[in-house]
């Protein structure tokens, strides 16, 4: 996809993902590769109102080549990428259910939502969740690296999802698909539940790699 598509294509995007709900006001923020360096929705811009020529491409080394200033959580996408070499695109979002999930007490680290469908396993795989950091703390940073090479999907304590996918697309359905998600689970607390089995979960993993 040519760089003036996938300028377009952010645009789209962040106008729908605000258009539902799915963010509000300047909060959230979308990347995505390019052969030489990185488009990135710039500091205070809301989604729903993005201009695809004042994107900020930064280049390799992370220098601002045109556009805006990045977002200031451009080190939640420069940490994600360093460590996932095929993720072409990532979304970072303040989704209320998701958000919600992220504050709930005694959450395992290692699955804060457990398999209640098979569109979760197939598209978030392994959830991460990250412990809470102040904004602008740079151990957030780290904390992101840490998990990032086993996780494409994060969940930032008290704050919100960081999702890769190979394309745009593939982020953006991911990241929809844990929030509807983390909605069902929030609506099914207090019930007994069905999960899918341990051997359910295996199968769907196998079959759908993440
Ligand atoms: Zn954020």
């Amino acid at each position: 996809m040519t760089e003036s598509r996938l300028r377009e294509e952010i645009c789209l995007h962040g106008r729908s993902l605000f258009d539902r709900g799915l963010t509000f006001g300047s909060a959230g923020n979308i990347s995505v590769r390019l052969d030489d360096g990185w488009l990135m929705t710039p500091t205070n811009a809301c989604l729903g109102r993005l201009d695809p020529a004042e994107l900020s491409k930064v280049d390799l080394q992370g220098r601002l080549v045109s556009g805006g200033k990045p977002t200031k959580e451009s080190f939640l996408h420069t940490s994600m990428y360093a460590e996932r070499p095929s993720a072409g695109a990532i979304v970072h979002l303040h989704s209320t259910h998701s958000v919600a999930v992220s504050v709930l007490a005694d959450l395992d680290p290692q699955e804060p939502i457990p398999p209640i469908t098979a569109y979760y396993v197939m598209k978030i795989g392994r959830l991460a969740l990250v412990p809470y950091y102040a904004p602008g703390d740079v151990g957030l940073a780290d904390a992101v690296r840490e998990v990032a090479g086993r996780h494409h999907a994060v969940l930032l304590a008290n704050h919100g999802p960081v999702i890769a996918g190979k394309d745009l697309e593939t982020a953006i359905y991911a990241t929809e698909e844990l929030e509807e998600t983390a909605r069902l689970y929030l609506m099914l607390r207090g019930e007994k539940l069905r999960l899918l089995s341990a051997a359910d979960v295996a199968a769907l993993r196998q079959k759908y790699p993440s």
